[in-house]
């Protein structure tokens, strides 16, 4: 049985050296920041593992159950969640004013991290109340952010996201929820499915964030509007009044995160749900589209964390596991596995992705601060045109890159690996899920070429190509960096050509653009990790050479950023080939090409 422990000075390492925590505490609001961090780091490891961890493969095993429409959650969820409420967990970056901790976005990458890692069927459930908070905070009235965001945030009730529908899932376009206007509230009707805790017994409400269309309301995504509808309706004194009208008809049976229910949702089949619209009408998309940053970094960070649980279980049996003699050698002795040359190669690899993972995230989430606090508007503008491209990459990057880490995990565990006991199987079933929900990576490379490089014509990536040339330049001369910097400088004009070449023939024809999109926005996570690697690299060995007391903490860093350059950037080449040289095989096929030809040859 596997277990977790929150990587604590790697943590602390990427907060402070590489993401800026003591600049976040020059910014208005983020003053006590550095006092707490370390303590909050603490306090949420000892949960993670304390409390979330033991009830991971647990959860997993018995699963949800569903009868006449209630959902019960595995054993030790319920009080899980009272716990993590008690605590003040859920209202870490939510403002005082709603009851909440008020600290920095920072602060969300090594807890989601931790929670994520410990037990994710039970993360998704808070990380649903920080996006509820977060839309009635961004556009409810001030009804609405009185009367729900409190209980979010307390834990009293929980939030959920309501947009998938059979035949709208990545196309949202498609949405048919309906919603009829009846007094200041709206009845609406119609089904969703896949809702992650849609319905659950953990809380005595569940908020519930929908989109439907109103009548007469234009087509496709311009179209759509977002509105509460709560499991039980909500009176003026926030006191639960009754039942609303949705049902849920069933819960998935899932290949992984079984600890929490994915939920189908009928509404109104009594006659119409109570909702309340949310900002304006048809504005719906606009919102949900503002808040799917914090959304799609969230799933970027399960990616991390479920790489990093997955790597920490492998590191341990390739420790303990003995087998085959060491082949250079004559001695017949066997050997551990961590001691074979193949193995090793897995872990490093395994281990330095997750560090350019953790870094790339981070920073990221240090920068949703300073674009939302910089005292300079200038400054926040350019800050959030950083955040807007990378969203799609730590999405994307990170949780593709995590399928890959967590199935190298169960290479290294072998045959027991492929049996459900270790636990090594759940990381790999429960990762599966992260390149699929919050858009799937064919969406998130859309995004990324169709929205964020469009939006400025290249502006921000250039820009942000040239704070990666910088930093390239900065350690080409440095004795220890000088191979890092090699690798790092063929990537980085790699990057360059490939962004030309997808700008040039998005100008042309969208569709070379985005045959490319996917191992284009793969090469911006490869080489954007690279480019924090490599800052990690230059801190560790100024680090070093200053005699600080850590070298050897340091001396890790250098040996991961040296693996990362010469193993995983080199992929910056071949994604580059991929793009530059396939995009046009990809578009061009005929549907033909994919067919089977079952029939036999006709002998002669
Ligand atoms: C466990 C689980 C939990 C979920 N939780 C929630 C939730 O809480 N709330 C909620 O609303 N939804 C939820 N979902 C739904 C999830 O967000 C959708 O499954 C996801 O958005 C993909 O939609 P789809 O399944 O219809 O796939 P489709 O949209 O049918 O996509 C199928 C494939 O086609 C590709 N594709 C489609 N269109 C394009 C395009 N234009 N360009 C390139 N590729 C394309 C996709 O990338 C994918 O590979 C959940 C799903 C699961 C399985």
């Amino acid at each position: 049985m596997s277990s977790y422990q929150a990587p604590l000075r790697d943590m602390q390492f990427v907060l402070r050296e590489l993401a800026g925590l003591e600049e976040i505490a020059k910014l208005p609001g983020c003053e006590d920041v550095l006092d707490v961090a370390d303590p909050i780091l603490e306090e949420a490891a000892t949960f993670a593992s304390e409390v979330l961890d033991p009830i991971n493969q647990t959860g997993d095993k018995e699963g949800c159950t569903w009868k006449d429409g209630n959902v019960t959650t595995p054993k030790g969820f319920k009080e899980a969640y009272a716990q993590f409420a008690k605590a003040g967990w859920i209202g870490l970056p939510v403002p005082d004013e709603y009851g909440g901790q008020g600290l920095p976005s920072l602060m969300l990458g090594p807890t989601l991290e931790m929670w994520n890692a410990a037990n994710v069927g039970f993360a998704n459930g808070p990380l649903l109340n920080q996006g509820a908070i977060e839309a009635i905070e961004l556009v409810g009235s001030d009804e609405q952010k009185k009367l729900y965001i409190p209980k979010l945030v307390d834990g009293t009730w929980t939030g959920t996201m309501c947009l998938t529908e059979p035949q709208a899932g990545s196309d949202l376009a498609q949405v048919r929820t309906k919603a009829v206007p009846s007094g200041d509230r709206y009845l609406l009707t119609g089904q969703k499915i896949f809702i992650t805790f849609g319905e659950h017994d953990m809380a005595e409400n569940i908020v519930r964030l929908v989109l439907a269309r109103l009548p007469g309301a234009p087509e496709g995504t311009k179209g759509i509007s977002l509105f509460i509808v709560p499991k039980f309706l909500v009176n003026a004194d926030g006191t639960l009044g009754e039942r609303n009208d949705v049902e849920c008809a069933g819960i998935e049976h899932k290949m992984g995160i079984n600890g929490n229910p994915t939920c189908t949702l009928n509404y109104g089949e009594k006659g119409g749900a109570i909702g309340y619209l949310v900002g304006q009408p048809n504005e719906g998309l606009k919102y949900m589209f503002i808040m799917m940053n914090a959304a799609r970094f969230s799933v970027g960070v399960q990616g991390l964390a479920l790489a990093d649980r997955a790597y920490q279980s492998a590191l341990q049996y390739a420790k303990e596991r003995v087998q085959f003699r060491n082949v250079a050698s004559r001695s017949p002795e066997p050997k551990r596995i961590i001691e074979h040359p193949a193995v090793r190669r897995m872990l490093m690899w395994m281990k330095s992705q997750i560090e350019a993972m953790r870094a790339l995230s981070y920073v990221t989430a240090a920068s949703l601060d300073f674009a939302h606090k910089h005292p300079e508007e200038k400054v926040r503008k350019n800050i959030k045109g950083f955040v807007d491209l990378m969203i799609p990459v730590v999405k994307g990057w990170c949780t593709e890159t995590a399928i890959d880490v967590c199935s190298t995990a169960v290479q290294i565990f072998g045959g027991i690996g492929y049996i459900e006991e270790t636990g090594i199987a759940q990381q790999f079933r429960d990762v599966r899920i992260t390149t699929i929900y919050e858009g799937t990576t064919g969406i998130q490379a859309l995004d990324l070429v169709g929205r964020k490089l469009a939006q400025d014509m290249g502006a921000t990536a250039t820009r942000v190509i040239k704070e990666m040339q910088a930093v390239c330049d900065s350690v080409a001369e440095v004795e220890e960096l000088k191979a890092i910097a090699a690798s790092l400088n063929e990537a980085i004009a790699a990057l360059t050509e490939t962004s030309q070449f997808i700008g040039m023939s998005a100008m042309g024809d969208l569709r070379k653009a985005f045959a490319g999109s996917v191992p284009y926005l793969k090469l911006w996570g490869v080489v954007a990790g690279a480019w924090q690697m490599t800052r990690a690299a230059k801190v560790a060995a100024e680090k070093i050479a200053a005699g600080d007391v850590d070298a050897e903490f340091y001396k890790s860093k250098l040996t991961t950023a040296k693996f990362y350059a010469s193993h995983v950037l080199t992929q910056s080449a071949y994604l580059k080939r991929q793009i530059v040289e396939g995009s046009g095989d990809v578009m061009t096929l005929p549907e033909t090409a994919f067919d089977l030809d079952r029939k036999s040859a006709v002998v002669a």
